[in-house]
């Protein structure tokens, strides 16, 4: 594969130009969504973020395998060892199985994506559906000496790990700082450090979900399915992992820890972070109220904005900002970001019957398409991606208003590169507004048929009006007729 993509690596604190370990093939590997509540807004953020660097890589020609997970068991209300299970505590709260908050939240989840127009990825691998390949992990890190057991529970043994491998290289922590920062939470852990983190908890007599190990009837730690899965999947050593930024440390950084541990070579050569949404210039949080679920946006029924957005309204505005840059989603910068996508929809219209001339095209065509591609291999910049569109539309109205010029053969380039710009790559479609047009047309249609019932039913021509009434409700669209007025229902 030859191309000039270059990406931020995190791991590196810089950018660097992208070589797949194996040439036209990319191992691609997201921490997905702990499925014990609807995904939040910012959750989306990432998951688009990740969706645009999948979109991208199959657009230059890679074979990407793209493995995201379902965390459903292991995660802590605590992302270090403390607390109940997230899932299992709603179980708890709402008197059903876990798995049946697990399959509420997945299916919640998979929707709200799909809405959003994220691709699926190649695999979407489940903490529970791995819990052998977990055990083998543990025996494994067991084995290397950087693990132990006390009690049941397996701890993995961050000092003697720090002996031999630095520990912290993705965070940028060092140990000392780390021993420094960290509480001693006297009586509630076994562990030997408190910076150790756990690979396998005992579990206590109320908790619902475990499973049978060497060690005790207990559940995996949440860090470790993540590098057991990958490693399944992906090998010892892939091309990118990806996840908010938030899950740098501790998450991200006990994964390398524990592939590490066993076969001492990183595991992952780029690794990419997703920075955060804010609503209102304020962090997203569900105790303050500041808070929206992706539903309510899409349906208005909230109290944070003033009318409803759609789903590709939504991508589009979070698509306008680099995917490391905070964004602030507020109603002036959502309205912003409907007019833009509007006019993009507009052009798309406009460019599908544009004739072509005899005389040259008046916009350097090739210059354009190579700074679209630029804006991309420059660490994924869809802004700057965005901006060259919005240069294009211009062109393409004034082609419209016959006030500039295109040739046959860079109309179809055009048409061909504006197409895969806007629906390969930024993943945006126009299904929004076909469904608003198609909505609008028909209660135009309804309320002219009205219209004539009205009048039928004036020059008592009971004949028509019964036959409209009829008719329609055949159709399940309900006429009523009330004082002040008659309206009509589509059931
Ligand atoms: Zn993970």
């Amino acid at each position: 594969m030859n191309s000039s993509l270059s990406v931020y690596n995190s791991l590196k604190g810089e950018k660097e130009v992208f070589k797949s370990l194996v040439s036209d093939h990319v191992g691609m590997y997201v921490c997905g969504p702990t499925v014990y509540s609807k995904v939040h807004l910012g959750n989306c953020r990432t998951f688009i973020s990740f969706d645009l660097i999948y979109r991208y890589l199959n657009h230059l020609g890679y074979k990407v395998r793209y493995v995201r997970n379902i965390t459903d068991a292991g995660h802590l209300e605590n992302d270090a060892d403390e607390g109940e299970d997230r899932i299992a505590k709603k179980a708890r709260l709402e008197s059903i199985e876990p798995m049946e908050v697990v399959q509420r939240y997945t299916v919640d989840f998979r929707n709200i994506m799909a809405k959003f127009n994220a691709l699926p990825p190649s695999i979407e691998p489940t903490a529970t559906g791995h819990i052998v390949e977990q055990i083998e992990l543990i025996k494994e890190i067991i084995a290397k000496g950087y693990a132990y057991e006390i009690n049941g529970s397996v701890y993995f043994d961050v000092l003697k790990f720090n002996k031999d491998i630095p520990y912290g290289k993705l965070s940028g922590r060092n140990i000392e700082e780390l021993i420094h920062n960290t509480r001693t939470l006297e009586g509630q852990s076994d562990k030997k450090n408190p910076q150790d983190f756990a690979l396998w908890k005992k579990a206590e007599p109320v908790h619902i979900m475990r499973w049978p190990s060497p060690w005790s009837d207990g559940f995996p730690g949440w860090h470790l399915e993540c590098t057991a899965m990958s490693r399944k999947y992906l090998g010892d050593q892939f091309d990118i992992h990806g996840g908010g930024m938030d899950l740098k440390f501790p998450h991200h950084e006990c994964e390398i820890a524990q592939a590490e541990s066993i076969n001492k070579i990183p595991p992952v050569k780029y690794w990419l972070h997703a920075n955060m949404l804010t609503l209102n210039g304020k962090k997203m949080a569900k105790s303050t109220g500041n808070n929206i679920l992706p539903e309510e946006m899409f349906s208005g029924s909230n109290t944070v904005f003033k009318k409803a957005f759609s789903p590709m309204v939504v991508r589009f505005f979070m698509l306008q900002a680099h995917y490391r840059s905070i964004v602030d989603i507020s109603e002036t910068a959502l309205e912003a970001s409907e007019k833009g996508f509007n006019r993009l929809l507009e052009a798309l219209q406009t460019l599908k019957n544009l004739t072509p001339s005899n005389s040259t095209t008046e916009f350097d065509f090739k210059s354009w398409v190579a700074r679209c591609y630029e804006a991309m291999n420059d660490d994924f910049n869809s802004p700057l991606l965005i901006a060259h569109l919005f240069d294009a539309v211009k062109f393409i109205n004034a082609v419209a208003n016959q006030k500039q010029a295109i040739d046959a053969n860079d109309l179809h380039d055009l048409k061909n590169h504006f197409d895969a710009f806007f629906y390969d790559v930024l993943g945006l479609n126009s299904s929004d507004r076909e469904t608003t047009k198609d909505d609008s047309q028909l209660e135009g249609t309804l309320e002219l048929l009205l219209q004539i019932r009205n009048k039928a039913r004036a020059s008592k021509d009971f004949e028509t009006s019964d036959l409209i009434r009829n008719t329609l409700s055949n159709l399940n669209i309900q006429i009523n007729d009330a004082p002040e007025g008659s309206s009509f229902k589509i059931n």
